[in-house]
């Protein structure tokens, strides 16, 4: 015997604390109308975890609490206490819970509020219906008949009646199993989904992430880079510029030597042009002297030609002595020049036009007398010594002229002999005067030569120069890049590129260098469009979303993982179930049908479990509709098995439920429930009138199946049944007073029988 004892508080009409006892495998309640007994029935669903009022005949929590009477004031909590006793019975025990004795305890509260205790601790619902599912106890249970619902198997659906059975079976605890699974299951499906929903949200952000994180890693590599080779192309254009400096100096150091040497030469030459501009002076000396030859050379053509006039004149007056010798010797000969008569006759016209001015006729005669004189003179002179005067004039003449011809070539040898000195005077100078030309043209050439030189070695240097300034570019552009190379690569790279020994760096084409630029300044270029920053937030972000999105996979995993194992614990508690229903039903029928013969005397009753047809939807209700039905989908619903009862009465012919009379439909419930009881025997069985219909012969019919029954579950019964009242161990009268409490006592049978009626 499981069933101890239960304490009613404040539950309906049991106003104050009332304990029945168990102490016998049947106990009866009896008593009058109205008094409160199926409220002790009702107490039993209640403190096994009832949740459905309206079937404790209520509308609220709080119907169930001692709503006071006239004399007695309402109560705020009521309270149910069932004691079980959970001694091992062959090691096991009825309650999987480690104690001897177990209280289940039910109080609710006018607030509605409903709490749980087993042992006096407090529970919730769930632990209590689990631990008593595995004891074939429940609330709804077969083994609590409420009044009027002995019958209620037989008018329950295909469904309802499998769900009866099921619970009488035991199977409840893998329904209820089935029933959380699929709960998880679902639960687990949603948090799937959720968390697919989160990832799903996650993604675009981790992906964007991810591809910043790439940027991120991919400047870091483009820096590395730009590291390398701003370091071998600061190390290299120092090396270049070093050298380019050192070159430079030594290519310009010959030219500038050179060029300070050509400059000594330039000024030595101007020099040396500056000595002969004293030329001038020179050229006036030679200028004088040509002047002085030329007038020597005139006095001695003069002289010539004096000479000549006189070798002339000498040749006529010799040609005219010796005319005249000839002629001294004949008078016809003898000539008076016109001259002399000219001579003549202007001595004449001036003695008389000095005459003719005279007055005094004596002295005008004096002076013809003299003009004849004259005349005689004259003739006497041509007469007389004409001849030899002529000769003797002639040569003197001759003489005359030879003496002058003597002087006229002692001067002209002179003036040959000036000549010649001038002329060798004048030579000197030009000789003088050429030298210090050639000396002052070889001085100018070497001027013209040294500008050449200098022009050269200028044009040299200004190549040179310009290469000097391409080189200050170029060391500026240096500076420039340095400053830059520091900024964009830190300043320990510059450092390390300027301490870099160079000593080992070979010469190489400019090109490659300026290559090494080019593929800096586009690693430039690309890091500034992969944007400056470092990104350790960004990284640091994308890590923690990583992190996260692994996190949501394996919780995905492991959903899915508890999904697979909860479908699967489902398709086995579904198994399970499906069997031990099966064989439940057939241990049922077996039951069933020896009650029924009992109770009839004869005729069949069985139970069968069906599966009821899909019900189909016909293709005109899917036209109708306007649905589109959904490819793969079937139209046909899933519908559980149930369960089919079909009768035989003896001596009739009636095979349908419906045409059974009350009493035999009584009969057969009663058969139905107590071959379901004893094939799983519950611990206890509360049965509330479910013998009202039963006429005296049913009575006993039924009172010696209670009694068989009470082998196996301890038999609570409700009656007025004096028959059955009979069949008890105990009896409890509950009686009901003026002030609408319950009260309960234990009476004898005798009292028991006046108290039921
Ligand atoms: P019968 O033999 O006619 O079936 P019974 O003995 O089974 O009657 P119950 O139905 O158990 O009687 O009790 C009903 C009584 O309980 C009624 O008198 C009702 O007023 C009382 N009752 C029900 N709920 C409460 C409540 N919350 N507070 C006080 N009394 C209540």
């Amino acid at each position: 015997m499981y069933l101890k004892s239960l304490e009613l508080s404040g539950f309906k009409s049991f106003a104050k604390k009332t304990a029945l006892d168990f102490t016998t495998p049947i106990t009866s309640i009896v008593g009058p109308n109205g008094s409160g007994k199926s409220n002790v029935a009702e107490s039993f669903r209640f403190v096994l975890g009832e949740q459905s009022i309206k079937s404790l005949r209520g509308k609220r929590g709080e119907d169930l609490i001692f709503n006071g009477s006239k004399t007695i004031g309402r109560q705020n909590r009521g309270s149910v206490k069932m004691v079980l006793d959970n001694a091992p019975i062959n090691g096991k025990r009825l309650l999987n819970i480690d104690f001897d004795e177990v209280s289940i305890e039910r109080v609710v509260h006018r607030d509605n509020a409903n709490e749980y205790l087993i042992n006096g601790s407090q529970v919730r619902l769930k632990d209590v219906v689990e631990l008593l599912a595995q004891a074939h106890m429940g609330p709804t249970g077969h083994h609590i008949i409420s009044q009027g619902e002995a019958d209620r198997i037989l008018n329950a659906n295909l469904k309802e009646r499998r769900l009866m059975i099921e619970d009488a079976l035991g199977l409840k605890i893998y329904q209820y199993k089935r029933h959380e699974s699929e709960r998880k299951l679902e639960r687990t499906r949603e948090n799937i989904s959720q968390v697919e929903s989160l990832r799903r949200e996650l993604a675009p952000h981790l992906r964007f992430l991810k591809k910043q994180v790439e940027k991120i890693e991919k400047a870091k590599e483009l820096k590395r880079e730009l590291i390398t080779l701003y370091e071998a192309y600061l190390e290299r254009e120092q090396f270049y510029l070093a050298h380019a400096r050192d070159t430079f100096a030594q290519e310009t150091y010959e030219p500038k030597e050179k060029l300070a040497a050509l400059e000594k030469e330039l000024a030595h030459a101007r020099r040396a042009l500056e000595k002969s501009e004293g030329q001038d002076e020179k050229s006036k000396q030679l200028l004088a002297s040509e002047k002085e030859i030329r007038e020597v050379r005139a006095r001695r053509d003069t002289l010539v030609h004096d000479q000549g006039r006189l070798e002339g004149e000498l040749s006529a007056e010799e040609k005219r002595l010796k005319k005249l010798r000839e002629v001294a010797h004949t008078d016809e000969h003898k000539t008076v020049s016109l001259p002399e008569v000219r001579k003549l006759s202007d001595e004449i016209a001036q003695r008389v036009v000095e005459a003719d001015r005279i007055n005094d006729i004596g002295v005008i005669r004096n002076m013809l007398s003299e003009i004849r004189k004259v005349f005689q003179n004259f003739i006497k002179r041509f007469e007389t010594t004409a001849d030899s005067s002529a000769l003797l004039e002639a040569e003197e003449e001759i003489t005359r002229l030879l003496g002058q011809k003597k002087d006229i070539e002692i001067q002209v040898n002179a003036c040959a002999e000036e000549e010649k000195s001038a002329q060798e005077r004048y030579e000197t100078l030009r000789a003088g005067i050429e030298k210090e030309k050639d000396e002052s043209r070889d001085a100018e050439r070497e001027i013209f030569k040294i500008m050449a030189a200098q022009n050269e070695v200028r044009g040299n240097l200004n190549l040179l120069k310009s290469r000097e300034d391409s080189l200050k570019i170029e060391a500026d552009e240096y500076e420039r890049e340095r400053r830059e190379a520091a900024a964009l690569v830190g300043p320990e790279t510059l450092r390390r590129a300027e301490a870099a020994d160079t000593s080992a760096l070979q010469a190489e084409e400019r090109t490659v260098q300026h290559e090494r630029r080019r593929t800096l300044e586009k690693l430039k270029i690309r890091l500034e469009e992969l944007g400056g920053s470092t990104g350790d937030d960004v990284v640091k972000e994308y890590q923690e979303a990583t992190d996260r999105d692994a996190f949501l996979e394996r919780e995905i995993t492991d959903l899915e993982t508890s999904a697979v194992s909860l479908d699967q614990l489902i398709k086995e508690l579904t198994e399970k179930l499906d069997v031990e229903f099966k064989e439940g039903v057939h241990h049922i029928n077996t039951q069933f049908e020896a009650f029924f013969k009992m109770m009839f005397g004869g005729g069949q009753a069985s139970l069968s479990v069906v599966k009821p047809e899909k019900s189909r939807r016909s293709e005109e209700e899917i036209l109708l509709s306007g649905e589109i039905p959904e490819e793969g989908t079937s139209e046909e619903e899933e519908v559980e098995e149930g369960i089919i009862i079909s009768v035989n009465l003896p001596h009739k012919k009636v095979k349908s439920l419906e045409m059974l009379s009350g009493g035999e439909r009584a009969l057969t419930s009663i058969a139905l429930l107590f071959a379901i009881s004893q094939v799983n025997p519950p611990p206890f069985i509360v049965l509330d009138e479910t013998d009202a219909a039963l006429d005296e012969a049913n009575s006993r019919k039924y009172g010696d199946m209670v009694q068989n029954l009470s082998q196996y579950s301890q038999l609570v019964l409700i009656t007025h049944n004096r028959e059955t009242m009979s069949r008890a161990g105990v009896l409890y009268g509950v009686t009901m007073g003026q002030d609408g409490v319950s009260k309960l006592l234990s009476i004898q049978f005798e009292e028991a029988v006046k108290v039921a009626k």
